[in-house]
């Protein structure tokens, strides 16, 4: 097979918040990888910003940690390992002070690419983007990178969009959702966008309903002081939640560019009918056996935070009219797992008898993590001679190992974002209208929840969220999967 590794130009790759938790799990590690794979040319150079007081050397060695904890290669690679350290260089800078700009100034090539990944607190975002114009470090072909939280509303977001926009032009922006760059995500668009057979089924008439989850295991960690400023819908529902249902519910759109895309997510949004309160249902887990809840591990006990969400929201348009999206997201849930499972109508009449076996609906599941794969439920015969049996299989389509490449079939989402950015595409990422239409949806919801006096139901850590969760589907006569 022909390599897909494409070397992209040199650049250099300023990164903001380099010492922070996401720049050494994630950005470096990403980064590492693009290199030894040869992606990433021998002139790259990575520019590392933070306010620490670090000597050279002692970033060096802390990025080599990194490498070696999040970068499984790294162990056996130190060659590469060397090598690719050579291409950091440290710069302190405390983004409020004056120090340490010239510096990153001088360091910068002229004629090259350069990406300002903002690794940083959303707070400092704004002032980033202003310094680097004023000071004449960014100029026309840079290209910004913002992580999430896009702010906390709608106003917030706009204040954001406004500061960024006033330094860099839209095509210079790059607002980053990390579950755009999964592989199954893009799967999804080729699936629908390269071949016939959905197209005709993709709507009310034959979809059922759309099932999307983000469950995750984990507790807020050490994010407490954030997240309880945030909770489920904010930190899940404005982008990951809301990016996933925009992929599914969108118009093919007329071209595999940037804008063509963005309009018809945009689309999406807008056509979302207001949420009512009958809808939404929100958790907050309570402790376990082995877990402590969320009160506990915030260290104070009168939060009303959700850290979970449950909600049934319906793009009013042709296509989706009657077909309801159901999404959820939750913290110290069950299990770990991110899908997509679009659920089929079952068929208009059975010829089958009820000895042979009910048939289930068809369910198309687009799963996100822990692994991704895509699989069609289908009924068949159960094999075998004893007459006709009907049974449920899985149609596996995890074809990214056997297409070769093992190494880059599954690449980390962060490395694919960042080669993105490197070359100039920002198919994969927001655009502020998204971004700003998201909130407009979500925020009546939030001051209502503020304004009520409503708390969120408790769940036990472990389980599958609060009992409502549930009822939100049974009264619709369906059920989580
Ligand atoms: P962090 O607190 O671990 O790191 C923050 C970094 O910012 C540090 O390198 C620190 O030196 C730097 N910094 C802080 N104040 C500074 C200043 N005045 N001048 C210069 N540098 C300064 O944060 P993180 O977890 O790495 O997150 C960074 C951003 O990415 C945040 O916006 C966060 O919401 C977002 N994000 C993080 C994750 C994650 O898994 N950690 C996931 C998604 C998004």
């Amino acid at each position: 097979m022909v390599s897909r590794i494409i070397p992209t130009s040199p650049f250099d790759f300023v990164l903001f918040g380099a010492t922070g938790d996401l720049a050494r799990r994630k950005i470096l590690p990403g980064l590492f990888h693009r290199f030894i794979v040869g992606q990433i040319p021998s002139e790259a150079k990575v520019i590392c910003v933070a306010r620490s007081e670090m000597s050279h050397s002692a970033f060096v060695d802390m990025t080599k940690a990194a490498l070696v904890e999040f970068a499984p290669q790294a162990k056996t690679q130190k060659e590469n390992v060397s090598l690719f350290l050579k291409k950091i260089k440290y710069i302190k800078i405390d983004v409020f002070k004056s120090d340490g700009w010239n510096e990153l100034a001088n360091t910068l090539r002229s004629n090259i690419v350069h990406v300002f990944y903002l690794s940083v607190a959303p707070s400092l975002i704004g002032h980033i983007a202003s310094t680097l114009k004023e000071r004449g470090i960014a100029g026309s072909e840079s290209r910004i990178v913002v992580e999430k939280p896009f702010g906390h509303n709608l106003h917030s977001a706009k204040t954001l969009n406004a500061n960024l926009c006033k330094n860099f032009d839209e095509h210079q922006i790059y607002r980053i959702d990390h579950y755009l760059g999964k592989e199954t995500v893009q799967n999804l668009m080729a699936l629908r966008f390269a071949n016939s057979l959905w197209e005709p089924l993709w709507n009310s008439s034959y979809i059922d309903h759309v099932q999307i989850t983000v469950a995750e295991t984990i507790g807020v960690k050490g994010r407490g002081g954030y997240y309880d400023s945030y909770g489920a819908m904010r930190d899940m529902v404005q982008n990951h939640l809301m990016q996933l249902l925009c992929l599914i519910a969108m118009e093919p759109p007329s071209t595999f560019k940037p804008d063509s895309i963005r309009y018809e997510k945009v689309k999406v949004i807008k056509a979302l009918k207001p949420l009512i309160k009958f809808n939404i249902t929100r958790g907050q887990y309570q402790e376990n056996a082995f877990h402590r809840g969320y009160l506990d591990d915030l260290g104070h006990q009168n939060s009303q935070t959700e850290t979970f969400v449950a909600l049934k929201a319906e793009v009013s348009n042709w296509r989706w009219s009657g077909t309801p999206f159901y999404l959820r997201t939750g913290k110290r849930m069950h299990a770990h797992m991110s899908e997509i499972a679009v659920v089929f109508k079952n068929v208009p009449h059975s010829i089958f008898s009820e000895k042979v076996g009910t048939h289930s609906q068809n369910v198309l599941i687009f799963r996100l993590q822990p692994d991704e794969n895509i699989t069609l439920r289908m009924n068949i015969k159960e094999p075998g001679p004893g007459g006709m049996r009907l049974t449920e299989v899985p149609l596996d389509m995890r074809f990214a190992e056997q297409l070769g490449e093992k190494d880059n079939a599954l690449i980390d989402a962060y490395e694919r974002l960042i080669m993105d950015v490197v070359r100039g595409d920002q198919t994969l990422f927001m655009r502020s209208d998204e971004v700003e239409e998201s909130w407009r949806w979500i925020d009546p919801i939030i001051e209502n929840w503020n304004e009520s006096k409503d708390t969120p139901e408790f769940y036990d850590c472990g389980s599958s969220g609060p009992k409502t969760s549930h009822e939100l589907l049974e009264r619709d006569g369906r059920a989580w999967r």
